[in-house]
């Protein structure tokens, strides 16, 4: 079974903010959309509530997860997370987005565990620009890379979100890094979430000239359907993947996610907070799955597109 929403998009992809806890501090972070918490020093979701929901989605079609946050790796029981989830039968993908720093010495675990990707946030290979942007230590961060794909992740994606006047002039390191590593780049639009007004306005930057430049090197050019319609550029010896949602409202026509947020709300759309469904209490009151399918299946009916025509 696989549920549509009103305007025939499937439910296909499932986003679990497993925390609002962060060791970085990154300039642009949108938060996965969520309102900040009072008290975030708490997790508020268990383990097995995770694993129940994902479950939930899972029966109902979700065939890939990815675990965000926050910051997952702030968890200590993120492997238990991840082989919860791993094991639930007819599930295709578990991925992970993570900053990458806490990621060496536990990336064999996760593999193991039954992490199949990763996607490691990079926006600059300047450790000046690394620490500015994001409070962090480049060095570990690609320690973390390294230790990805040395412990079998495939693909390893790197996230780099594009800021006019801080690392547009990046992005051509960043391919030769992504060359030299094994990685797929993904070269990200600023989203106005959780930014300023005034830090989006000085910072966004549309992705048309970039893709211009993928579009002359490419051998070969394929669009991911399900994954808002993205571009994928298969340059030599590397991939770039182009995520640009802004002004386009192919990316909201072709999205095919549902996002649950680090306190247990289902929510149908990143760029909104007025129409998520609490999963969290009614499970902790003893909700059937039954029970739990129907809010699924409630949430699903408010998705829309966010952008239209
Ligand atoms: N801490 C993890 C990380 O760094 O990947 C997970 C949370 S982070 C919010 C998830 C993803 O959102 C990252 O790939 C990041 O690059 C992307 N992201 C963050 N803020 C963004 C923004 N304002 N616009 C577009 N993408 C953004």
């Amino acid at each position: 079974m696989t549920l549509s929403d009103n305007c025939g998009r499937p439910l296909l992809n499932l986003r679990i903010s497993v925390t609002q806890r962060c060791n970085l501090h990154c300039t642009y972070c949108h938060r996965e959309g969520e309102v900040k918490q009072a008290n975030r020093s708490a997790e508020k979701m268990s383990p097995d509530e995770i694993v129940r929901i994902a479950k939930t989605a899972v029966n109902l079609g979700i065939q890939r997860i990815k675990l965000t946050g926050g910051e997952p790796l702030m968890r200590q029981d993120l492997c238990d997370i991840v082989q919860g989830i791993a094991h639930i039968p007819s599930i295709k993908d578990l991925s992970m987005t993570t900053n990458g720093i806490l990621l060496a010495p536990i990336a064999e675990k996760l593999r193991t565990a039954g992490l199949n990707r990763v996607n490691i946030s990079l926006p600059t290979l300047n450790p000046e620009t690394y620490k500015k942007l994001t409070g962090g230590n480049l060095k570990q961060a690609l320690a973390g890379v390294q230790a990805a794909a040395k412990a079998g992740f495939c693909p390893v994606k790197l996230n780099m979100v594009i800021l006019k006047g801080i690392n547009e002039n990046d992005v051509a390191d960043m391919i030769d890094f992504a060359r030299q590593t094994g990685t797929v780049l993904q070269l990200i639009e600023l989203d106005p979430i959780n930014v300023s007004g005034d830090y989006y306005s000085t910072h966004h930057r549309f992705l048309d000239e970039q893709e211009a430049i993928l579009k002359e090197k490419a051998i070969s050019i394929e669009s991911r359907r399900f994954m808002h319609n993205r571009r994928i550029y298969h340059l030599p010896h590397v991939t770039v993947e182009v995520v640009h949602p802004i002004e386009n409202t192919e990316f909201c026509m072709h999205c095919t996610r549902i996002r649950v947020t680090s306190d247990g709300k289902l929510k149908p759309c990143l760029m909104r907070n007025d129409n998520l469904t609490d999963l969290l209490t009614p499970l902790r009151e003893g909700a059937t799955d039954e029970e739990l399918t129907q809010l699924f299946k409630q949430a699903n009916k408010l998705r829309e597109p966010f952008n239209k025509n």
